[in-house]
């Protein structure tokens, strides 16, 4: 309050209000003209939230609420449509995973809320009744593998709007998260490879030709190269700290060439080691392979604040790498982008670097 009792915020929250209503009237402008037809989609669900691995695991619900709080506050939640993911089918997942990898989530589930066939918790102690271990990152809980196919889902249905033309691109705040979920078992917080599948989903079931998966977790993607190994129609370009866990990549790229770019650096590299490699590595592939369709494994765990990484991206970079993503599939892809979240674990870069991605994605400035 100031000496006439006149309180700032007020005035900090006339002048949002004012920035938010000047946004909505220059996007109302731009549909009029037809220079701003679709959207941004955040695909997610309630369920996502409810699969968890323990008080102590860095993978957690709060991961999806840092995310939505981080949204809010940024005032871009406005100009987002929000979605509810639905469940993958099992053909969907069969498309990626072995019968018996996906059975292994299925049946280890732990039983006691398999019957309640709600959206809600039937009690706190059902809810903790136990974990079914997978390795020692990974293990299942009651709503695991609802969590697991609402997961996979959201990237199939946002695959399908954007493809259908409703929606320009979208984000799926989704977890469990899947890049090293390899197609015969999960593995590293993964349950389902849900960019795999969603991009098997936009080959076999679109019939799209060639499509990419840009993967700009700290970890490399090694449940996602290992699904498209023999599959000339997918491009892979990630980078990754190395030597890191899992410890694949950068021994195996002469065997995966020509339709992987995985790059891998060392510990400590910022920004500029990253965008030099996007320029000189990534960007002529993406210009060869001429994607229909771009897929995201969108980690965020490679941000300066995050302690499961050691490397050294703020959020500008996020959005920076976002922007030529876009830029490729402007030129080649009518645009159409599904980004599904992976790693990002301090929770408050997380919720910031989802912002500076979803914001470049909705091209709100
Ligand atoms: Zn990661």
């Amino acid at each position: 309050m100031d000496k006439d009792g006149k309180c700032h915020f007020a005035g900090l929250f006339r002048a949002t209000l004012k920035t938010a209503h000047k946004i909505l009237v220059e996007k109302d402008r731009q549909r009029a003209f037809g220079l701003y037809s679709m959207t941004t989609a955040i695909y997610t669900h309630a369920d996502c939230r409810r699969h968890e691995m323990g008080s102590w695991h860095p993978e957690s619900p709060a991961r999806l609420q840092a995310i939505e709080d981080q949204l809010i506050a940024s005032r871009i939640d406005a100009f987002l449509d929000y979605r509810q993911a639905p469940e993958a089918s099992i053909d969907a997942l069969a498309r990626v995973h072995t019968s018996a990898a996906i059975a292994l989530v299925r049946d280890n589930t732990p039983q006691s809320l398999q019957s309640d066939g709600g959206d809600h918790f039937a009690c706190d102690e059902a809810l903790h009744a136990g974990y079914y271990p997978i390795d020692g990152d990974t293990s299942l809980n009651a709503w695991s593998w609802r969590a697991a196919r609402r997961a996979a889902g959201a990237a199939v249905a946002a695959t399908d709007a954007v493809i259908a033309g409703e929606l320009a691109n979208a984000f799926c705040a989704v977890r469990p998260p899947g890049h090293h979920a390899r197609p015969s078992e999960p593995m590293g917080f993964c349950l389902f490879n849900n960019v795999a599948i969603a991009a098997r989903h936009a080959l076999e079931v679109h019939g799209l030709q060639r499509v990419a998966i840009v993967d700009f977790d700290v970890h490399h993607g090694n449940g996602t190269e290992e699904a498209f190994i023999d599959e000339p129609r997918v491009l892979m370009v990630s980078f990754f700290q190395h030597p890191f866990y899992p410890y694949t990549g950068a021994q195996s790229l002469s065997r995966i060439a020509p339709n992987s770019v995985n790059v891998p650096v060392p510990a400590h590299s910022g920004g500029d080691v990253v965008r030099k490699l996007v320029l000189e590595q990534w960007m002529p592939a993406l210009e060869a392979h001429r994607p229909e369709m771009i897929f995201i494994s969108a980690g965020f765990d490679a941000h300066r604040e995050d302690d499961l990484g050691q490397m050294g991206l703020v959020e500008a970079d996020y959005a920076w790498i976002t922007r030529q993503v876009m830029d490729v599939a402007d030129k080649f892809s009518r645009g159409r982008i599904v980004s599904c979240l992976e790693g990002g674990y301090n929770l408050s870069a997380l919720g910031r670097s989802v912002v500076a991605h979803v914001r470049t994605l909705a091209d709100l400035g």
